[in-house]
């Protein structure tokens, strides 16, 4: 056998578990939420899980095969809903995680759905267009019983974007014989896509921060901030912020990350990226320092929008802003939760913080499925509404439970699924 070229991704240290991670969120509410052991026993376990292998030829000619999943947690909302990664560290217990989230995600903002995730395992840099196109509609190809538009709805997530979703349109309508757009969200426009999803996430991050702002008394325009990640979610959630006059202190990326005391010009830094592989790497508007240093950074808000985890123990301790809003799913382990507790930082959980892409995804959902175009504007104001309400009512939770708004998110959100079920019925 031929030597492998595919090198295997070194773990990422102080990572844990992100599975029992939300699953110690989950218990928690669970227990303040008096859920009895049977709704428990079902919401805990995710309702479907798929392994795919995908053999694809590469552009060298030779065949390799890409592990792909896509798990079903939950579809007593509604049908599941959730985005498809592409990225080397995909795991069964990441996707799982992933994939309750958005059961949660969906139950906050009191949309009709139910939560799924799907990944491949691949590193997309490394990937041609054409790779990425053969990789997408295998993978379609392999879930075409598992996907449609009253069962199962893919979207982009990290590492993926509109275009691979235009291909599992595709791919999925050629083989059904039909077009069926309302199969996938977040579409390329002419392909049916809403206005408002590609910024969709970073503007949910935006209103939320806001509506947060407002709670700890600050104005915005005397606000600083510093993004972790920059990425579809991150940049778009530091352009909206400092049009609203919030100061950007830092953006970082896999490159590292990029300081300017006088706030950073995120529109250059969006140009920049876009010219340079998406990559921040010799970005000169800023200086350089290190990821370390933008989370302990001296400012009022931090927006971690790059992946699970960024906030541990080894460094919550080290936090020094006021607020906290979560672009990323997952970014604080179980564990550095009670230290941000204690120091008193209010955190705008995932599961809320970034409910707008979903949110927008079920606008294009009902778009497609009207056969009519939405105008910007309602995009906007609705989603607005949508995530301003579920803001109040997990901040009033919070306030009745005595419980972080992390906690009182997982109360809302199980509430709604379990009262669902109990109406429901059929166990
Ligand atoms: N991947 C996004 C998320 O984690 C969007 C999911 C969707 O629109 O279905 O919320």
């Amino acid at each position: 056998m031929s030597k492998l070229k595919y090198v295997e991704p070194a773990p990422i240290k102080d990572k844990s578990n992100p599975f029992e991670s939300m699953m110690s969120r989950f218990n928690i509410a669970a227990e303040k939420l008096g859920l009895d052991d049977e709704t428990y026993e079902v919401l805990k376990s995710p309702a479907k899980q798929v392994h795919v292998s995908l053999p694809i030829t590469m552009d060298n000619g030779k065949k390799k095969v890409f592990e792909g999943y896509r798990v079903i947690h939950s579809n007593i909302l509604g049908p599941s809903k959730g985005g498809v990664r592409f990225d080397p560290h995909v795991n069964i217990d990441e996707v799982k995680a992933l994939a309750a989230w958005m059961t949660w995600k969906c139950a906050v903002v009191d949309i009709p759905y139910g939560g799924a995730k799907g990944g491949i395992k691949c590193n997309p840099r490394e990937l041609s267009d054409g790779e990425k196109e053969r990789l997408t509609r295998a993978y379609t190809l392999s879930l075409i019983d598992v996907f449609g538009k009253d069962k199962d709805i893919p979207a982009p997530d990290m590492g993926t974007s509109a275009k691979e979703m235009g291909w599992m349109m595709d791919e999925y309508s050629k083989t059904e014989g039909k077009t069926e757009a309302a199969m996938v969200t977040g579409k390329p426009l002419v392909l049916g896509g809403s206005l408002g999803r590609v910024e969709a996430t970073g503007r949910g991050v935006m209103t939320t921060a806001l509506k947060a702002l407002e709670k700890i008394s600050l104005t915005p325009t005397k606000a600083s901030c510093v993004v972790q990640g920059f990425g579809n979610v991150g940049s778009h959630a530091a352009l909206l912020l400092a049009e609203r006059g919030v100061k950007v202190k830092a953006i970082s990326d896999l490159s590292g990350a990029y300081w300017n005391d006088e706030g950073i010009d995120i529109q250059k830094a969006m140009k920049y990226t876009e010219s340079n592989g998406r990559s921040l790497e010799g970005f000169s508007d800023g200086e350089k320092i290190t990821n370390a240093e933008l989370l302990s950074a001296k400012v009022d808000v931090l927006i971690p929008a790059a992946m699970e985890d960024a906030i541990t123990i080894e460094n919550a301790g080290s936090i020094q802003a006021q607020l906290i809003v979560e672009g990323a799913n997952g970014p604080t382990s179980a564990e550095a939760d009670t230290i941000i507790k204690d120091k008193g930082i209010l955190v705008v959980p995932d599961i809320l913080a970034n409910a707008g892409g979903v949110t927008v995804s079920y606008f294009e959902w009902v778009q497609n499925r009207l056969g009519y175009k939405w105008e910007l504007d309602r995009v906007q104001r609705r989603s607005e509404r949508i995530l301003g309400e579920a803001f109040d009512k997990v901040f009033n939770t919070m306030l009745a439970y005595g419980v972080s708004m992390r906690i009182a998110a997982y109360i809302v959100a199980i509430d709604k699924v379990a009262q669902t079920m109990k109406y429901r019925g059929g166990f």
